[in-house]
């Protein structure tokens, strides 16, 4: 494989330029002097732009994704969404599937997406359908992308006779995950430890969709931890949504976070969803449906943050486009500070990585060369300007290209005495990428 340099690129905790050589697919040197003695290296020159290792969409539906077009109307509700969904999936064909699956990576990937942990849905209705185009995917994008595929039980196992079967053939197919929604069940705790059963006996990790509700009167989440804990599964559990816990007062939320940080279970916010689903039944003063972002970082949870659904009855928008669901992130969790904002992308880039279990993620040499260049000086400039992601680099490959121009046709604004600044002339500007 061809080797690249990268000159004069920005890293996310760094300060000034700096170089970074890639080699055989991996980063083989960051520094000033890297690539010096290198020779025959094909090379960028960045202009001091961004560099960051690239996004990891800790937890995505392929299968489900881009649904609008076949929807009646919005969703009012979470069960309404999961309701209007399952009408839907009995249409589902492989092809079907495959071919929205594959537009949704495509927009991830131009967004500089390279790692999608995705949830495929398996139950009586679908049975092993979805998941096997998942895996399907995961063999057709390896080299490129990073799939992730959990084995994940929408309709319930109690509630869905037949679905704890089909889960056990998902992780003997080869699912790199379990997955578990407790709360459409009507024991949640029995669902949780149906899950870490079939964990266990495939030693696979856990994700969980947890405590997605404003009420935080009946949370699962505790006794997740327990288990985690309890498992020996410490570093291997993810709870995704969470949002309950954003009902609780400091004093109650406290021993649950610390819990969390102790059984180093992660949180996955999932923004776009989250926010418009939450505080459906508040008629005034309605409640933002977000887990306590500031709250749980501070007890020193790990903490990340994902797109969920694009374009489908539980999210009707969306683009898979960290940048942009991270801003509604800083808006919903009110993460003004730059050290919030700095924080914030880290949970779309490291920590998300560590949520999934990625291995040789990030910009010390050794890791694998799958990065993405911003049009920003910043991990604060690139979420505040929206910035575009110049290059998308898969092991030490240029994948994807974006360019964002604009001209600006218009006349100065006049001033006071009726003369224009410049004489009158229109003014023609580019910003390019
Ligand atoms: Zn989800």
């Amino acid at each position: 494989m061809a080797d690249l340099l990268l000159r004069s690129v920005r890293l996310p905790e760094g300060s000034g330029p700096t170089d970074l050589l890639v080699q055989d697919g991996r980063i083989a040197e960051v520094g000033d002097r890297a690539g010096e003695t290198a020779a025959d290296v094909e090379s960028v020159v960045a202009g001091g732009r961004l560099l960051s290792p690239a996004f990891v969409e800790a937890h995505l539906h392929l299968d489900k994704a881009l649904l609008l077009d076949r929807l009646t109307g919005p969703a009012d509700s979470v069960e309404e969404a999961i309701g209007a969904t399952a009408a839907l999936k009995r249409s589902f064909t492989r092809e079907d599937i495959l071919e929205r699956s594959e537009r949704l990576l495509r927009m991830a990937l131009r967004h500089g997406t390279l790692f999608v942990r995705a949830h495929a849905e398996v139950d009586p209705i679908l049975g092993l359908l979805a998941l096997e185009a998942a895996l399907e995917l995961r063999e057709r994008y390896a080299g490129l992308m990073t799939l992730q595929v959990v084995a994940f039980p929408q309709e319930g196992i109690q509630a869905a006779p037949g679905t704890e079967g089909l889960l056990r053939e998902a992780l003997g197919l080869g699912a790199d995950a379990i997955g578990g929604v407790p709360y459409v069940d009507p024991d949640p705790r029995g669902h949780v430890d149906t899950v870490f059963g079939l964990a266990r006996k495939f030693g696979v990790p856990v994700d969980f969709h947890a405590d997605f509700s404003d009420d935080p009167s009946r949370l699962t989440i505790p006794y997740i931890a327990e288990r985690a804990l309890a498992e020996g599964y410490a570093g291997r559990v993810v709870v995704g949504h969470a949002t309950s816990l954003g009902g609780l007062p400091p004093e109650r939320l406290a021993p649950i976070a610390e819990a969390l940080a102790r059984a180093d279970v992660s949180v996955i916010i999932l923004p776009a969803t989250d926010l418009y689903l939450g505080g459906r039944r508040d008629s005034h003063n309605v409640r933002r449906g977000l887990a306590p972002v500031a709250r749980l970082r501070q007890a020193g949870v790990n903490v990340a943050y994902a797109s969920n659904n694009v374009r489908n009855a539980f999210t009707p928008f969306g683009n898979a486009d960290p940048l942009e669901v991270g801003l509604l992130l800083i808006a919903g969790g009110h993460l003004a500070a730059r050290a919030d904002i700095e924080a914030v992308f880290a949970m779309a880039t490291v920590h998300a990585a560590r949520a999934i279990g990625l291995t040789d993620y990030g910009l010390e040499p050794g890791c694998r060369a799958d990065l993405v260049l911003l049009d920003a000086v910043d991990p604060w400039d690139a979420l505040v300007s929206q910035a575009e992601k110049s290059l998308v680099i898969a092991g030490g490959r240029v994948v994807v290209e974006n360019r964002r121009t604009t001209e600006y046709h218009v006349r100065p604004v006049s001033n006071a005495h009726g003369a224009t600044s410049r004489g009158g002339g229109s003014v023609a500007g580019s910003r390019q990428g």
